[in-house]
């Protein structure tokens, strides 16, 4: 019987394995619903965040569309997460395929299989997750008994490394665009499945906003470029757009926030308080493909809090976005929160935080009910030079004056962000990164007068990222950047009278490298990524696991048929006139406009951020028929009549 659970044959295999209470499910606020919820024509999906559950389980995108599934009455929406080798060993041994850890149902029975992938280290996992589902690796070899395979999240914009293993890919925002597929779906089974998989599929590519990468041909030129990606089935549109949610406050999720048994990488609720970002870093992926900038309102954001933090007990609220100090009422948003939680155990944090959007009052209001731990800012460019290249208008005097406010308010501990690898970057502008911390480190000696003031620099491999104006760029060699980074680090350890307060971390750049391949490839790239699996590879995305040797020879083993190798998809530049694999894929941006972005950058030319000044047409929002979104409101948050934050309020719940 479809949908029965495995546990019972799962559980004997728990006790064998690390972390077990990862896989039980349980967690407060998780849903399980009756197989057959709507009768024959229930729209069932398995929603995958392809890394580990500690990972995944706080993963905002995941928690929203299980709740707007399962918020329908003809949908129901599980979750699944990667076993770890110790469990993958045993299940295969077992027979036990990929559950989910809600109802413990096998994800080969749901009709749709939904995998969100942050970053491409993912798509291992995904070939894990589908063999052990005893669904087949390639798309083409699935029947109607299989689900419909969807890639979503940010890693999506460029599909083709994945094409052949998945249905289908959608881009942009998720909400509206599972509730349509849902609908299509439904309708199909509803009406006896006429056509079969392919009609079905045919259903969701004219949509236009669902890729079916099997209903398009790629063809190459001799040199390996791409010539022509092409619809290969009337009715299909040459482009597929994102999907853009505008109004936030009409979709207050998750408005019951997953709190997981086991432990997770943020045991706090988080409040996205905008979408997109207008700063122009051109390095940004997040920053160019979500555009433009839809805030939520304040008393959404209050709302969201109230209702989140009575329905987890958490204490915490983390204020997400991509730059939260940019929210254009952030200041009344952190003292109305501030004010209402005043006394109780409820912290706030803003993970992201722009150094010249930072301001100590806000940093105050933040800290008013919880500690004083570190601040960290993200210059990303250690000279001045190299931060107009990436668009990141920070200057030395921003950072300086930032955090010489910061230790002077009481903050001993800041941790700065760098990248290596920038364009047009050279070693200088990576050793500037030492001399802005010894500056740093002064002024905090200078401001508090005391010794015990440090300062950690943290830093990685820069990756070039499609639909981004650095789509075209060289990437750096992994010996370049780790030769780099070694007198960087030189530099700072030589150093006798600031060194020793400065911290200093950093990646080698061989994962940067496989990030690259993984990031910019085409359909070619697909044959090392099953090749590295089959070979072992699993959860790429932890040094513990990743091998680097691994993927370089499966590469070797798979690309020269094609002509092309690793070092054409990651450290060759692209010229204007190339196909880029993801050009079919319309993130809304023009692709002119990219192009001068990326000139203006070797020029060190900068952007203004278009929320404040007209806008320069990067194309988003009349293709996507769109504006910007923001406030002020003008609008303050009331006190609330709080019964007590977090736990203590879950308690005088339960017990009422
Ligand atoms: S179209 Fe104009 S206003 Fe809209 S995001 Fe682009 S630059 Fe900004």
């Amino acid at each position: 019987m479809p949908g029965q659970s495995v546990f019972r044959s799962l559980e004997p295999l728990l006790e064998q394995v690390s972390k077990p209470i990862q896989y039980v499910g349980g967690e407060l606020n998780s849903t399980v619903k009756d197989w057959d919820v709507a009768g024959d024509a229930t729209v069932r999906w398995s929603l995958m965040y392809p890394d580990a559950y500690e990972v995944g389980v706080p993963n905002q995108g995941v928690m929203i569309l299980y709740e707007v599934l399962n918020e329908r009455a003809d949908a129901l929406a599980e979750r699944t997460y990667a076993v770890w080798p110790d469990l993958e060993a045993l299940m295969r041994e077992h027979g036990v395929p990929q559950f989910t850890v809600d109802a413990h149902r096998p994800v080969g029975d749901f009709d749709l299989f939904g995998l969100s992938f942050s970053t491409e280290l993912g798509y291992t996992n995904m070939l894990t997750a589908l063999d052990l589902a005893g669904i087949p690796l390639h798309a083409r070899d699935r029947d109607e008994s299989h689900p419909i395979v969807v890639a979503g999240g940010h890693a999506a914009f460029n599909p083709e490394p994945i094409a052949d293993f998945v249905d289908a890919a959608v881009v942009g925002d998720g909400e509206e665009a599972v509730l349509a597929i849902t609908d299509i779906v439904g309708d199909w089974k509803r009406t006896g499945r006429p056509g079969g998989r392919h009609e079905l599929l045919m259903r969701l590519a004219r949509t236009g906003g669902v890729y079916v990468p099997a209903f398009y041909d790629v063809t190459y030129l001799p040199d390996g470029r791409i010539q022509r990606v092409a619809p290969n089935q009337p009715g299909v549109p040459w482009r597929v757009s994102k999907h853009t949610v505008m109004d936030l406050d009409a979709w207050p999720y998750p408005k019951q926030p997953l709190v997981p048994l086991a432990e997770s990488v943020h045991e706090r609720m988080s409040v996205e308080i905008f979408r997109g970002c207008t700063r122009g870093c051109r390095f940004c992926q997040a920053g160019m493909i979500t555009r433009p900038v839809r805030e939520r309102s304040i008393t959404g954001i209050g709302e969201m809090v109230e209702r989140g933090l009575a329905a987890t007990g958490f204490e915490e609220v983390g204020l997400l976005s991509l730059s939260s100090a940019d929210h254009s009422e952030i200041a009344d948003v952190a003292k109305g929160l501030a004010d209402r939680y005043e006394g109780t155990n409820t912290g706030l944090s803003l993970p992201s935080t722009r150094v010249d959007a930072f301001n100590i009052d806000l940093a105050n209001e933040l800290t008013r009910n919880g500690r004083r731990s570190g601040l960290t800012f993200a210059p990303e460019g250690g000279s001045e030079r190299i931060r107009k290249v990436i668009n990141k208008m920070v200057s030395e005097d921003d950072l300086i004056r930032t955090v010489s406010a910061a230790y002077g308010a009481g903050w001993r501990q800041v941790k700065l962000y760098f990248m290596c690898g920038l364009p047009t970057e050279t070693d200088e502008d990576v050793l500037q990164i030492a001399e802005l911390a010894k500056k740093v480190i002064e002024t905090g000696r200078q401001v508090s007068g005391r010794r015990d003031i440090r300062c950690t620099v943290s830093i990685g491999g820069f990756v070039p990222k499609p639909h981004t104006p650095f789509q075209w760029a060289a990437q750096l060699g992994a010996e370049e950047t780790d030769a780099r980074l070694d007198k960087l680090r030189q530099a700072i350890r030589s150093d006798r009278r600031y060194g020793s307060s400065i911290g200093f971390r950093y990646h080698d750049g061989k994962p940067g490298i496989v990030e690259g391949l993984l990031s910019r490839g085409d359909r070619r790239v697909g044959r090392v990524i099953e090749a590295v699996w089959r070979a072992g590879g699993r959860f790429d995305g932890w040094s513990e696991h990743f091998s680097y040797d691994r993927w370089m020879e499966a590469a070797s083993a798979e690309l020269p048929a094609a002509g092309v190798d690793v070092a054409w998809y990651t450290t060759r530049e692209r010229g204007e006139s190339e196909v880029l694999p993801w050009d079919h894929i319309d993130s809304g941006l023009d692709k002119e406009w990219l192009w001068q972005d990326w000139l203006d950058s070797l020029d060190e030319t900068e952007v203004e951020d278009c929320r404040w000044t007209p806008c320069f047409d990067c194309g988003v929002c009349p293709q996507m028929n769109t504006e910007i979104e923001i406030g002020p409101t003008g609008v303050k948050l009331l006190p609330l009549t709080v019964l007590g934050s977090g736990r203590e309020a879950m308690r005088e719940h339960s017990h009422a």
